[in-house]
């Protein structure tokens, strides 16, 4: 598939505490993997442009948006939820990460573009309508997938497959039947959502030490069908690479095979389906090398498939 990442020097300028995991070298560590891959000459690499606070609105209430305008500090770090921190340059970082997807949407309904990969942070999974929260200033993908609507796109499906539950994208959709979202993660565990299903909403939980055996089955049995019945005309993902056997943040076993796998999988049923394309949005992931090698395992399907 015609396949870019999109990303922005201005991402790495958002820093937190000394030694906190969601740090600027996790775009250092995909970039690298690129690069090593030799994948960088199969995939187009463009610049994600300013998004505007009118974007922001699509997603979030204005109150949200004046309390992370007025908390961004001229200097020294401040806490917006006690981990979530913003710096002086944080909103330049937060502005590409957003526009990342405008243009990724813009792109593909072009048709310019198969399969955009937004290798970008701060992340956006946990951020809700009302609240910055788990290291997420705005939930990039969901103002992504409003734009999305607003362009005129009337079925959008959302998988996320970060180890964490994506409480804020459920916030955010969980009234609105032309957004499929389905999302794994490890549970109980942070953000302690209670887990909830309608026919839109597919949440799959997983105990400690699920593998990749669990995951096909996951897929196969549970988002597989949904998916297919939907006819999603776009496939968001909200690609969380902290399922990973080595990293920390959890105790998931996945491995870069798996993701490869998965991306395999909704890469094929876009095609079935006939979708316009598939936007796919970094979260999580925090041991480097394995974040490096499980994203560009992922792009690497996409560009494949
Ligand atoms: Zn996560």
């Amino acid at each position: 598939m015609r396949t870019a990442i999109i990303s922005h020097p201005h991402c790495r300028k958002h820093k937190m505490i000394d030694d906190h995991p969601e740090c600027p070298e996790r775009l250092d560590a995909i970039a690298d993997r690129l690069l090593a891959s030799g994948l960088d000459i199969a995939v187009q690499q463009k610049q994600a442009p300013k998004a505007q606070r009118e974007h922001y609105l699509l997603a979030h209430d204005e109150a949200l948006v004046n309390h992370v305008e007025r908390t961004l500090p001229l200097e020294g770090l401040v806490s917006l939820d006690g981990d979530t921190w913003l710096c002086p340059d944080s909103q330049k970082a937060v502005e590409r990460a957003v526009g990342a997807g405008l243009l990724a949407v813009d792109e593909i309904l072009a048709d310019n573009l198969d399969a955009a990969f937004c290798s970008v942070r701060p992340p956006g999974h946990h951020a809700t309508r009302a609240t910055s929260a788990g290291f997420c200033v705005y939930n990039n993908l969901a103002i992504a997938v409003k734009y999305a609507q607003s362009k005129g796109v009337k079925r959008i499906a959302i998988v996320d497959f970060d180890v964490h539950h994506g409480n804020g994208t459920q916030d955010i959709f969980i009234d609105d039947d032309s957004v499929l979202f389905c999302s794994l993660f490890q549970y109980p565990f942070y953000p302690n959502t209670a887990v909830e299903n309608n026919a839109t909403l597919v949440n799959s939980p997983l105990p400690i030490a699920s593998d990749g055996s669990d995951l096909k089955a996951l897929y196969e049995q549970q988002w597989l069908p949904k998916l297919s019945v939907f006819q999603p005309e776009l496939i968001f993902i909200s690609a969380g690479f902290d399922a990973h056997l080595e990293d920390d943040m959890a105790s998931l076993k996945f491995v870069e095979d798996d993701y490869a796998w998965l991306t395999e999988q909704l890469a094929t049923l876009s095609k079935q389906l006939g979708c316009k394309g598939i936007i796919s949005y970094l979260e999580g992931g925090y041991a480097l090398s394995a974040l490096g090698r499980s994203a560009i395992a992922h792009v690497k399907a996409l560009v494949d498939s």
